[in-house]
């Protein structure tokens, strides 16, 4: 029997910033443990916390961005329990005035993993926020047989969580939510969001029932979640092993599970019964923030969301709708679009060019396109000499190949050194009066109407040209002597 699923998310995201959420730390990955710390961060007594501005900002960003509202007051509180990586013994967060209130992701179609694109549930969807709140990461633990490792570089990095209203169906939506919010925030330049880097964490609470006017059932937690595909795997587990439970009649009680992605299921870790009590309290140390003055600050900054970029790149541009959602995946991608353009160079060929050309060869060598060697100038260049014809699309293809690879020269010295160059004045209409005259045949059939016969023509003259002009402009010259 089918079952109702409702899936709401907790996700945890690092915040990126310079230095740490409470101390003059630097934040960092893949450092050698232990190198970033001090007695704030080290949770050693009597150490006092300073909030970290940027921090508080970027949250706010983020929450402008998906059209969240602010309390007047926001302030900071702790949770309390002891864990080694929290030697502190309470975590600062915020508990009932969180920064960000409200608000909601749009799912992007083209989030939606590759194989369920075409058959969407709900297009257009968008999943409501409860809230966003900020507080610090605990340090990392590493455990080796019988002992544990832990680094403290991680401790006090800020952490937004973003925290879902239960209006996700699937592992399909979850997917595209996540997808979709990692392109938001790094859009806002408010969170890499790398998964592979733990900068972004999630928790999957699901929950089955059968009719829509039942009560929602028992809430399951799924934890340790590293991987957007992994988390769609362990939703469609769950929601399969809750099915086959509740058919059976044994109902589900309310528990904290962990996927285990080498065996591809879900198991037990503790019941409602273990659960903490935390015993928030607002915490002493750090004073309430007025929200009001940072949001007039962060407001001017709210940058274009991914799909008011392709709604612009669409309709300003002309570009499809499936290369304009390419494009503006990226903000970096989507800044080096806009730079490439020229009122003399079509949008739509500069869009394919990037897409089919530039994306591919910087997939090919594992670049970032933040980190392409060929400048938007110089492929603005390159497209510009095809647009004035000296080079035909092919050959712009290989200049462009050229160039990655030697970037301090620019297209029109690489296209002259590949011996791509308009032929010398009479020199073209010499050699094409050359190959009318040897090839009296084929002219006559062009003449006749056969116009297939003007690439045989072209050919001929590109085998005897002593440089390699463009093609088309051959076939033109051809075209203009015999029709
Ligand atoms: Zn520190």
């Amino acid at each position: 029997m089918s079952h109702l699923v409702t899936i709401g998310l907790e996700v945890h995201c690092q915040v990126k910033t310079r230095t740490k959420m409470f101390c003059a730390c630097r934040t960092s990955f893949g450092d050698t443990p232990n190198t970033h710390t001090c007695p704030v961060c080290l949770g050693l007594p009597g150490a006092l916390p300073v909030l970290n501005q940027e921090a508080i900002e970027k949250t706010l960003l983020a929450g402008l961005m998906i059209h969240c509202s602010s309390p007047e007051i926001s302030k900071w509180d702790r949770k309390n329990y002891f864990y080694p990586d929290m030697p502190k013994n309470y975590q600062t967060t915020q508990l009932d005035q969180p920064l960000c209130i409200g608000g909601g992701v749009p799912l992007y179609d083209h989030c939606y993993p590759t194989d369920c694109r075409k058959s969407i549930a709900r297009p257009g969807k968008v999943v409501r926020l409860t809230r966003i709140h900020l507080e610090e990461d605990v340090a990392k633990s590493t455990h080796l047989g019988n002992s544990s490792l832990i680094d403290f570089n991680r401790a006090g990095t800020p952490l937004m969580e973003i925290v879902s209203e239960p209006d996700l169906e699937s592992g399909e939506e979850a997917f595209a939510y996540l997808r979709s919010l990692q392109m938001i925030l790094q859009q806002g330049g408010v969170s890499d969001a790398d998964m592979e880097k733990g900068q972004l964490r999630c928790d999957v609470n699901i929950s089955l029932r059968r009719n829509a006017t039942d009560p929602l059932g028992p809430k399951i937690e799924l934890k340790n979640l590293n991987s957007i595909s992994a988390i769609r795997r362990a939703i469609h587990f769950e929601i399969q092993r809750q099915s086959e439970d509740l058919d059976r009649g044994i109902p589900q009680t309310q528990s904290t599970r962990r996927w285990d992605d080498d065996r591809g299921e879900t198991q037990l870790m503790r019941t409602k019964e273990d659960a903490h009590d935390y015993r928030y309290f607002t915490c002493p140390d750090l004073l309430p923030i007025r929200t009001a003055p940072l949001l007039d600050k962060v407001r001017p900054h709210v940058p274009e969301l991914p799909h008011e970029l392709a709604a612009r790149f669409e309709h300003s541009f002309g570009v499809t709708r499936y290369d304009a959602s390419v494009l503006s995946s990226d903000r970096h991608l989507a800044a080096y679009f806009e730079a490439t353009l020229d009122p003399a160079i079509p949008a739509k060929r500069a869009a394919n060019f990037i897409i089919n050309n530039l994306l591919g060869t910087l997939n090919d060598h594992g670049t970032a396109i933040d980190a392409c060697p060929v400048t938007p100038a110089q492929l603005r260049a390159l497209l510009l000499l095809v647009e004035n014809g000296t080079l035909a699309p092919n050959q712009a293809n290989e200049v462009f190949a050229t160039l990655y690879q030697s970037p301090a020269h620019d297209p029109a010295t690489i296209a002259n050194a590949l011996g791509f160059k308009p032929a010398a004045a009479g020199e073209l209409e010499a050699l094409v009066n050359q190959v009318i005259a040897n090839h009296p045949a084929e002219a006559a059939a062009v003449r006749a109407g056969n116009e297939k016969l003007l690439n045989f023509l072209t050919g001929q003259v590109m085998k005897t040209a002593t440089t390699k002009p463009n093609p088309k402009q051959v076939t033109e010259l051809l075209r203009q002597r015999l029709l």
